[in-house]
């Protein structure tokens, strides 16, 4: 088995993977399961600061950004489309696919969105139904500040469609501060369980503009609506993956019970930046870099490819490139839930010294050294 230190999936616990191996009930005619899944989408909820509703979709992380663009989009709505990463570009599809007309404001990939500058854009055009943003795009490991953006497009009465699949729980999120209409994660990344899960907390002012539709949701199993009422009927649209939810729960009680858990991140996250600048490695960003992933340029001299190769053949460690226009030229070590421990990011720092000398890359110091001075 390879330790995974990926930018998700992440490495999943014990007691998650045993949660999923419990006995199963009827999800669809039990209602000791419907409560069961009301309670799991409320802890949510109050992890992410919020009175407003989870629910949780049965399909990876991308079906929650789906569902949000399928449920509020109608033909001819102008999105507006924050991209700084690919994350954020690949947003201008879901909205295409459902009709809308995205308007993509593209900025410098190397550094947050800049709250001032997107607030002279809006000056002039501010008429959007919603806009999509990415808290970490995870591609390039970028963290844009959701803290302050949401509030300033909430001030020009623009919806707010926030990705933090990657971000969320490793990093501070406050939905009703922020005032996110919908909020979009995802099982397999800090949370630490499987893949497969999806979870979206959606805003009252959200779920209005979704019944004040002129125009059906173009889509089923994206369609948020069709949850509308499950509680009270006891029904879901389609059968729940209770094997997964149970887990999906498991993992949310770990996060529930880790009070250190935003401070490790920040700690784990700063080192490792520390250790690979100190080390003569290039931190591919510039600003703003994500407590949950780090990505560094490629080093002259070796590729990509053979780093990972020898990770992994070698130290049974896997790191991930990326892909898209970052393909070939980063390598991206997620230290985020599971992955955020000390003891497994000393393993990772020493294979990474042992890989880039076995490349003949000549580092200035040890990783290793550098990141448990920092830590
Ligand atoms: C992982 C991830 C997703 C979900 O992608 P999946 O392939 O469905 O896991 C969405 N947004 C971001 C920023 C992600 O990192």
């Amino acid at each position: 088995m390879y330790k995974i230190m990926t930018p998700g999936p992440t490495q999943v616990k014990k007691n998650v993977r045993l949660a999923r191996a419990q006995e199963c009930t009827n999800p669809d005619l039990d209602e000791a399961f419907v409560e069961f899944y009301r309670e799991t989408c409320q802890l949510i909820s109050s992890l992410v600061h919020t009175y407003n509703e989870t629910l949780i979709l049965g399909g990876e992380g991308i079906l929650g950004l789906e569902a949000a663009c399928a449920s509020l989009t109608e033909p001819g709505d102008r999105v507006l489309v924050l991209d700084n990463g690919v994350f954020g570009k690949g947003f201008a599809d879901l909205v295409s696919i459902y009709g809308g007309v995205p308007r993509l404001y593209t900025v410098d990939d190397k550094n947050p969105i800049a709250p001032l500058a997107l607030e002279g854009f809006l000056e002039k055009d501010h008429n959007y139904k919603y806009a999509t943003l990415i808290h970490c795009d995870t591609p390039s490991g970028i963290l844009n500040d959701i803290g302050t953006i949401c509030p300033l497009l909430n001030r020009y009465g623009i919806m707010t469609v926030v990705d933090s699949v990657s971000a969320m729980f490793g990093e501070n999120v406050r939905v009703d501060d922020y005032r996110i209409d919908i909020l979009c994660g995802g099982s397999q990344k800090v949370v630490s369980a499987p893949p497969g899960l999806a979870f979206v907390t959606i805003s009252d002012r959200a779920k209005e503009a979704m019944t004040a539709r002129k125009t059906p949701i173009a889509s089923f199993y994206a369609n948020l609506k069709a949850f509308e009422g499950y509680y009270e009927s006891k029904w879901f649209p389609y059968t729940m993956p209770i094997s997964d939810i149970y887990g999906l729960r498991a993992a949310l009680d770990n996060i529930a019970g880790d009070m250190g858990i935003l401070a490790r991140h920040a700690r784990i996250g700063e080192a490792c930046r520390k250790a690979l600048s100190e080390a003569g490695l290039k931190l591919h960003l510039e600003t703003g870099f994500s407590n949950t992933v780090t990505v560094f340029d490629v080093p002259q001299g070796t590729t990509a490819k053979d780093i990972l190769r020898v990770m992994r053949e070698e130290h049974n460690i896997l790191l991930a490139g990326s892909f898209d226009s970052l393909s070939g030229q980063v390598i991206r070590i997620g230290h985020m839930g599971s992955n955020a421990n000390v003891s497994d990011m000393t393993k990772t720092m020493e294979a990474l010294d042992l890989t880039m000398d076995k490349l003949g890359i000549k580092l200035r110091c040890s990783l290793k050294e550098k990141f448990c001075e920092w830590v």
